[in-house]
């Protein structure tokens, strides 16, 4: 864990629930993360929200038990899909099956404690605000780029959610469907979606396609690129492109101060930082040009963020 505090407050429980694991940890009163654990992601079946919370339970249950001198005071968990974070409800999550479930409102009556719910992306832009890269802006916009494209906006220092559908960067359209041009269509069923061509396995998927060739992820791509493979070298610039085109796009509407990026693909540093600033200049005017910044969380930015909106509880 790259920060393992959150400041001292009240302890509380947080969790950062994915398709795959389930990350889980208590915060004691320093914000220090204790037991910080990782539980597959249990299958949901027919009832996805109560299945989930009761796997909830039993970690709280575990996390209590091997830590009896931490009492946690309230709880926080995120979730992907799209989440009214406002109302506590869970209103989509392809990977995870439920459609506006009430997951604050049936957490907290399990744990009986105060809930807060919020969505994966946006809580890790807040931690990000609060504790990591984008701590001297208040006008930022995060993106996560790796398998896909998330993102996140803080507009005057709160997260801009809009009912749970805004900053789905990663889905703004970048390229015309056919037949007036080549887009590809996304897993979400729209055309030329950013995520098709400037995430990292997009990158990855589409040097394979073309080469035959099975890549160790965008990064190999990436080197490659470097290297004057001529195929991997024109995926990379289209991705670069493509992404600039979405910056410039997000900087002309919000003016941000920051884009702060994360995520596998962040990892390529230099070699990302440096084209996407020089490619964002040159599409911009009169406009503010963001400062664009690596994320400094990690991985565990989405649950130091839901410990975060569960102190705002307590
Ligand atoms: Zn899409």
């Amino acid at each position: 864990m790259a920060q393992q505090t959150i400041g001292p407050g009240t302890p509380v429980i947080a969790f950062d629930v994915g398709g795959t694991d389930i990350k889980a940890a208590l915060f004691d009163a320093d914000g220090t993360a204790i037991g910080l654990r990782r539980t597959p992601t249990p299958p949901l079946g027919a009832d996805p929200a109560g299945t989930l919370i009761e796997a909830l339970a039993r970690i709280t249950a575990e996390l209590r038990a091997e830590h009896p001198h931490i009492e946690p005071q309230a709880a926080g968990f995120v979730v992907p899909g799209i989440v009214d974070a406002a109302a506590g409800i869970g209103v989509f999550a392809s990977n995870l099956g439920w459609r506006d479930a009430p997951l604050r409102a049936l957490a907290s009556e399990r744990l009986s404690l105060p809930v807060a719910l919020d969505h994966d992306v946006r809580s890790a832009s807040w931690a990000e605000h609060e504790l990591g890269g984008a701590r001297e802006h208040d006008d930022v916009v995060v993106l996560i780029i790796g398998t896909g494209i998330a993102g996140a906006i803080l507009v005057g220092g709160r997260p801009y959610a809009a009912g749970g559908y805004a900053g789905e960067i990663g889905h703004a359209p970048i390229a015309e469907a056919p037949p007036r041009g080549d887009a590809v269509r996304c897993a979400c069923g729209a055309y030329g979606c950013l995520e098709t061509v400037a995430s990292a396995g997009a990158i990855a998927r589409r040097y394979a396609a073309e080469t035959g060739a099975t890549p160790d992820g965008a990064r190999e791509v990436i080197a490659l690129a470097g290297a004057g493979d001529a195929v991997a070298a024109r995926i990379w610039d289209e991705a670069l492109d493509a992404l600039s085109l979405a910056l410039a796009q997000l900087t002309a509407v919000l003016g941000p101060q920051a884009i702060v990026i994360g995520g596998g693909l962040s990892r390529a540093g230099d070699v990302l930082f440096d084209e996407v600033r020089t490619r964002l200049a040159g599409r911009l005017s009169f406009h503010r040009m963001p400062q664009i910044v690596p994320a400094q969380l990690g991985d565990d930015a989405g649950l130091l963020g839901a410990a975060l909106h569960a102190r705002e509880l307590s």
